[in-house]
C-alpha cells in the first residue's frame, strides 16, 4: 500500500468513525469522506458520479454483474472468455447450471488472445438478449485483450459488455465514456490500495438490481454499512496510480525486461507465456520452466528466500493440476509455471536477486 493510503486510513480509524448512514456530524463526515471518494473514482474513469458503488471487492462486484444482469436485464446468454478469473467462470457455470443463462466459453490463441471473428459469430448467432464479460488483462500470463473493438462489436449485436479491469485499472487509462462498456470491475489491492475494497462502474442505462439487500446504502444498490477506510484508502491509492501511471508503467516494464533478459540469457530453457513485451500486461511476466523436478519445487524454494511468487497451478480435489488459463492456452503440462508480479516500489537490485536464484534453483 502506499503509505499515504495507510496514513489516511488510520486517520479515520482514530478519528472519523462515524457511521455515514447516520445523521449525526460525525456520521455527515464520514459520508462526506465517501461521496469525495466517489467523486474522485468517477473522474478518474471518466464515468458520472451516481454510475460508481462501492463494494467489497472485484469477486463481489463481478459476481453482482453476472448475476443481476440475467434477473434485471433479460440476459439469456452470457459470453466469457476461457481465460476469466474464477470468480467470473465460476459465477457463470453457476447461473448456467440453474438454468438461467446459456454460457458459451470462447477460447484463446496460444498467447490468451481470443478472437474477436469468433466473438462475432458467436453473437450473430444468438437471438436473445445477451451480456460479454471479457478481462482487460490476464491475471496469469498478462494477456491484454482489444476491450474498445471487444465493446464495438457488443454495440453492433445490442450485447452488454461487462469487463472486469481489476489487473488494469490504476495502471492503464479507462476512459468509459468512449469505450461501449456497461460494466466494469476493480479491486483497491491492485493499485496500491487496501484489500477489501473495490468498486463496480454501471453504466446509467443498465441499472440493475442490488446483489445484497438491507440497509439502502449506496442509493439503495448494495446495503451494508460502508467501510469508509477501505472507501477511501481505495480512492487515494487510485489518484496516487493514476498521477504515476505512466512512470510507474514504464518502471515496471523496465524490471520485466530485465528479468527477461536474465533469464533468456541463463541458456536453462526458459520460456514465457503471452506477450513478453509491452504488449502484455507490463506487471505480469508468466514464466515456463523446463521440465525438471527442480522446477516443480521452484515456488517452495524460492519462498525459502523469501520471494514470493505465485504457481501456474491449482490444487483441485488435492491433486495439483494445471490453472483453466495453463489449459486454454495449451502450456505443455510437463513444464512448471511461475508468475511474478512487479510493483512501483520493485527494484533492478530485486530482479537482480530474484533471476540469480531463479537460474540456481534450475541448477
Ligand atoms: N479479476 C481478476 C482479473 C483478478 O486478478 C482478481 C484477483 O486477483 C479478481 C478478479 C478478484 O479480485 P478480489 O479477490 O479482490 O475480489
Amino acid at each position: 500500500m502506499y503509505h499515504e493510503v495507510i496514513d489516511v486510513m488510520q486517520e479515520i480509524f482514530k478519528h472519523d468513525f462515524g457511521n455515514p448512514s447516520s445523521i449525526h456530524g460525525l456520521g455527515r463526515k464520514s459520508r462526506s469522506l465517501i461521496e469525495k471518494s466517489r467523486k474522485s473514482v468517477a473522474a478518474i474513469i471518466n464515468a458520472s458520479v451516481g454510475e460508481v458503488f462501492f463494494t467489497s471487492c472485484a469477486t463481489e462486484s463481478n459476481n453482482w454483474i453476472l448475476e443481476s444482469s440475467v434477473s434485471s436485464l433479460g440476459v439469456k446468454h452470457i459470453i466469457i472468455s476461457a481465460i476469466e478469473h474464477h470468480c467470473i467462470l465460476h459465477k457463470a457455470k453457476q447461473l448456467a447450471a440453474e438454468q438461467k443463462v446459456e454460457l458459451h466459453i470462447l477460447g484463446v490463441d496460444m498467447n490468451g488472445m481470443i478472437n474477436l471473428e469468433d466473438l462475432e459469430t458467436k453473437l450473430s448467432s444468438l437471438d436473445s438478449q445477451v451480456l460479454v464479460s471479457i478481462m482487460f488483462g490476464n491475471n496469469e500470463i498478462g494477456t491484454i485483450q482489444p476491450i474498445e473493438a471487444i465493446g464495438d462489436i457488443c454495440k453492433k449485436y445490442g450485447a452488454f459488455y461487462h469487463c472486469d479491469a481489476v489487473q488494469g485499472i490504476g495502471k492503464y487509462p479507462f476512459d468509459v465514456q468512449n469505450l461501449n462498456i456497461h460494466f466494469l470491475s476493480a479491486s483497491a489491492h491492485k493499485f496500491h490500495g487496501p484489500k477489501g475494497s473495490g468498486f463496480a462502474y454501471i453504466r446509467n442505462d443498465a441499472i440493475i438490481a442490488p446483489l445484497l439487500y438491507g440497509g439502502s446504502q449506496e442509493r439503495n444498490m448494495r446495503s451494508g454499512t460502508e467501510n469508509t477506510a477501505g472507501i477511501v484508502g481505495l480512492a487515494t491509492a487510485l489518484e496516487k496510480s493514476y498521477t504515476a501511471m505512466l512512470s510507474n508503467r514504464s518502471h515496471t516494464l523496465s524490471l520485466k525486461y530485465a528479468m527477461i533478459e536474465r533469464l533468456e540469457g541463463s541458456g536453462k530453457d526458459i520460456r514465457f507465456n503471452g506477450y513478453a513485451g509491452e504488449d502484455g500486461l507490463s506487471h505480469i511476466l508468466s514464466i515456463s520452466l523446463p521440465p525438471s523436478p527442480k522446477s516443480e519445487m521452484m515456488v517452495m524454494n524460492l519462498d525459502i528466500f523469501g520471494i514470493a511468487v505465485s504457481s501456474g497451478s491449482a490444487c483441485t480435489a488435492g491433486i495439483e493440476e494445471d490453472s483453466h488459463v495453463m489449459q486454454a492456452i495449451q502450456h505443455p503440462t510437463e513444464r512448471k509455471v511461475i508468475r511474478l508480479s512487479f510493483s512501483a516500489f520493485n527494484t533492478m537490485a530485486e530482479v537482480d536477486i530474484v533471476a540469480t536464484k531463479i537460474i540456481e534453483l534450475l541448477g
